[in-house]
C-alpha cells in the first residue's frame, strides 16, 4: 500500500480518455499559445463561478502580482495579509515595493483575524489580501465592511478554496474568489482544480479592471506592439487549459469526495483528546484543500515522525510564520510576534486528502494515529 498526500494518478485514470483527447487536439492543431481551449476554459470557468471576467495566467503567484499591478499599488503602499499563509501571498508585495503588514489568524478557522485590525491602518494602507486557507472562505462580509470603511482594495487569495461558497447574512451566496475587487487562484497540480503543470487565473466583476489585468498579463499591450504600461508575460498554456476544461466538469464531485474523506477523519479522530479536528466556518462551505489537525501538548513533531515510519505522508503547512522568514526581516521589527500564528506553526499537521476515497487506506491512517496516542 503506497499512500500519497494527493492521488493524482488515480484521478487521471478516471478521466484519461477526455484529457488525452484534449491534449492530443492541441498538438494536432499546434495551437500551443492562446489556442481555442484557453478561451473555452475561461468561459466555462466564468459560468461556473458566476463571475463576469476570468483572466487566465501562468500561475497563482503571477495572478497576485498582476492584481496588485492592475490596482496601481505603488512602492510604499501597505497591504494587510495574514502571516499564516504560503509565501507567494506576500512575496509579490515585496517584489513590487509594497509593504506586507502581516496580521494574525483565527485559531479555529485559520482565516485572517478581523478583530483588532484597525490598529494596523495607516495613511499608506491601500489593500487587504484575505487568504482562503485550506479550503474555506475567510469572513468576506466583514472584510468588505472593513475595506469599505478604510477605502481599501480587496484581493482574495483563493489558491486553496476554489469551488467553495460564501453566504452573506442576507442569504446571498457567492463563490469565493469572486467577492473582492479581484480574486486570484492557482492551477498547480495538487490544488483542488489542478492542471498538469503550472497555471493560474484572476477573477473580477469589474469591466475596467478586467481590461487592465488582461493588458498587464500581455506585456502591457491591447494592440500588438503598442505598449501602454509595463506588464509581464503571463499566459495559461493551451494544453493546460484543455486539461482544466475536463477537470472543471468534475470539480463539484471532487469537492464532495474531499468532504467525504474529511468527514471520515472527523468521525474517527474527534475523540482523541490531544487532537483538534478542523473547525468548519459558519458562512462558508469547505472544499478541503487540506485536512489540517491541531496537535496539542507538543506532540505534533513526534506524531509526524511516527506516521513517517509507517509510510504515511503528512505535511506541515506552514512551519514558519512569514515574519520569521529570512526574506521578510526587512518588514518587521526585531521580536515581532503574533501569538496565534506562532502557536499554529507548532501545532498543525495536514493528512493525506484528495479525490480518491479508499476505505482501507483511511482506516490504516486512522488506526496508526490512534496507536500513537494510546
Ligand atoms: C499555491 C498558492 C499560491 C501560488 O500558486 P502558484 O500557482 O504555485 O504560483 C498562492 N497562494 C496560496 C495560498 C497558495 O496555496
Amino acid at each position: 500500500m503506497k499512500i500519497q498526500m494527493v492521488d493524482l494518478k488515480g484521478q487521471y485514470e478516471k478521466i484519461k480518455n477526455e484529457v488525452d483527447a484534449g491534449i492530443q487536439n492541441c498538438i494536432d492543431n499546434t495551437a500551443f499559445i492562446n489556442g481555442p481551449a484557453v478561451k473555452e476554459f475561461q468561459q466555462d470557468f466564468e459560468n461556473y463561478l458566476n463571475v463576469k471576467h476570468v483572466i487566465p495566467c501562468a500561475n497563482g503567484t503571477d495572478a497576485l502580482q498582476i492584481a496588485m499591478m492592475a490596482l496601481e499599488l505603488k512602492p510604499g503602499d501597505e497591504i494587510i495579509c495574514p502571516a499564516f499563509t504560503y509565501v507567494a501571498t506576500a512575496e509579490v508585495m515585496g517584489l513590487l515595493g509594497l509593504k506586507p503588514i502581516m496580521v494574525d489568524v483565527d485559531e479555529n478557522t485559520f482565516e485572517i483575524e478581523l478583530n483588532g485590525l484597525e490598529k494596523y491602518i495607516t495613511p499608506n494602507t491601500k489593500a487587504i489580501v484575505p487568504v482562503h486557507l485550506y479550503g474555506q472562505s475567510a469572513d468576506m462580509e466583514k472584510i468588505l465592511e472593513f475595506a469599505k470603511k478604510h477605502n481599501l482594495f480587496v484581493i482574495e487569495d483563493n489558491a486553496q478554496a476554489i469551488g467553495s461558497d460564501y453566504t452573506f447574512s442576507d442569504g446571498t451566496i457567492r463563490k469565493s474568489g469572486t467577492i473582492g475587487h479581484i480574486g486570484c487562484t492557482s492551477f498547480f497540480p495538487s490544488k483542488n482544480l489542478g492542471c498538469y503543470g503550472d497555471g493560474g487565473a484572476l477573477m473580477t466583476n469589474d469591466d475596467d479592471l478586467a481590461l487592465k489585468i488582461r493588458m498587464i498579463a500581455n506585456h502591457g499591450q491591447q494592440k500588438k506592439y503598442y505598449h501602454k504600461v509595463l506588464g509581464c508575460n503571463s499566459r495559461l498554456d493551451t494544453i493546460q487549459a484543455a486539461v482544466l476544461k475536463v477537470k472543471l466538469q468534475h470539480l463539484d464531485e471532487y469537492s464532495a469526495a474531499r468532504n467525504k474523506m474529511a468527514d471520515y477523519y472527523d468521525e474517527n479522530l474527534a475523540k482523541i483528546s490531544d487532537i483538534q479536528i478542523p473547525e468548519r466556518a459558519k458562512n462558508s462551505t469547505h472544499v478541503f484543500h487540506q485536512y489540517t489537525l491541531k496537535v496539542k501538548n507538543g506532540k505534533r513533531d513526534e506524531l509526524q515522525k511516527y506516521l513517517g515510519e509507517k509510510n504515511i505522508p503528512s505535511m506541515i503547512y506552514y512551519p514558519l510564520p512569514l515574519y520569521k522568514q529570512e526574506a521578510f526581516q526587512q518588514y518587521v521589527e526585531e521580536g515581532f510576534s503574533l501569538p496565534v500564528t506562532e502557536k499554529l506553526c507548532s501545532e498543525v499537521i495536514s493528512l493525506p486528502i484528495h479525490t480518491e476515497f479508499d476505505q482501507e487506506v483511511l482506516d490504516f491512517i486512522i488506526s496508526e494515529i490512534k496507536n500513537f496516542f494510546n
